[in-house]
């Protein structure tokens, strides 16, 4: 058919896709050609935007999608609540704002970091997810091949970059280097949510430079939305509860 091809030619699936229905629906209902016209290019153009959005939340590499909406934030009550969620509305993408999540394992901050991050995705934004110690053997081995520049550079064309699990494992003495690099590098170009389950006082231990953790402090905290997850672990809450299913009843 003559008018299939056109709207392939012209890459209109979801008009393709939809203009029998509408065309019946339209007739039934008694409804202008201007309207039915209108109502089929809504759809493209909500179908195009939820592409978009999808192809962007997939660049990101996120380990697992997980949004804000799923997040019980009654298990940790010293996270607030309304703060994450006016994060959410991405401003301090715009100012090009550190958020730092510290707290110990299992406590959500993947979970919060990889929601903000979704939600970045879909207003539009370029996010770019590295754990830590990958980011740190993806640089090396750019570094090997001369390509490091490069790296920098790609990194630099994202909006947001999330950097999960920060000290998690000790750095040699390379790797925290290229780390400082790497949060140079981005330093009031690129919004950054850190991950860590470091305490202040531990970051030198585990960057093992006293001068580069207290600058790499320094760029991190600066102007940074800091976050505290107190907390158990919610996995292993959530076990507990099972195995004991009445032990918090009187
Ligand atoms: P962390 O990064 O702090 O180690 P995660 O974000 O990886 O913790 O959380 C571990 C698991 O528990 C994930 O599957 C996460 O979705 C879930 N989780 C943690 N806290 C919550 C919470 N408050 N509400 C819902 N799920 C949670
Ligand atoms: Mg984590």
């Amino acid at each position: 058919m003559l008018l299939e091809a056109y709207l392939k030619q012209l890459r209109l699936p979801t008009v393709l896709q939809n203009y029998r229905k509408f065309a019946d629906d339209s007739a039934r209902a008694n409804r202008s050609y201007d309207h039915y016209l209108l109502a089929l290019l809504e759809q493209e153009v909500a179908q195009r935007e939820k592409n978009r959005q999808q192809r962007r939340i997939k660049a990101a590499r996120f380990p697992a999608l997980k949004d804000l909406a799923t997040f019980d934030f009654s298990a940790v009550p010293d996270l607030n609540k309304v703060r994450v969620l006016d994060l959410a509305r991405g401003e301090y993408i715009v100012k090009r704002e550190p958020i730092l999540m510290v707290g110990n394992p299992g406590v959500g901050k993947t979970h919060v970091a990889t929601g903000l991050a979704a939600a970045a995705c879909r207003q539009g934004y370029k996010v770019r997810f590295y754990n830590a110690a990958g980011l740190v053997n993806d640089m090396i081995q750019a570094q090997d091949e001369h390509r490091l520049t490069r790296l920098l550079n790609a990194t630099l064309k994202h909006q947001l970059i999330v950097l999960d699990e920060l000290g998690f494992i000790p750095f040699t003495p390379t790797g925290a280097q290229l780390i400082f690099q790497f949060c140079s590098a981005l330093y009031e170009q690129v919004a950054l949510i850190v991950t860590t389950n470091l305490r202040f006082a531990d970051w030198t231990q585990v960057f093992g430079n006293e001068r580069l953790t207290a600058a790499l402090l320094d760029r991190l905290t600066h102007r940074a939305h800091i976050l505290e997850f107190i907390g158990e672990s919610y996995r292993f809450r959530q076990r507990m509860q099972q195995d004991a299913p009445h032990a918090s009843q009187p």
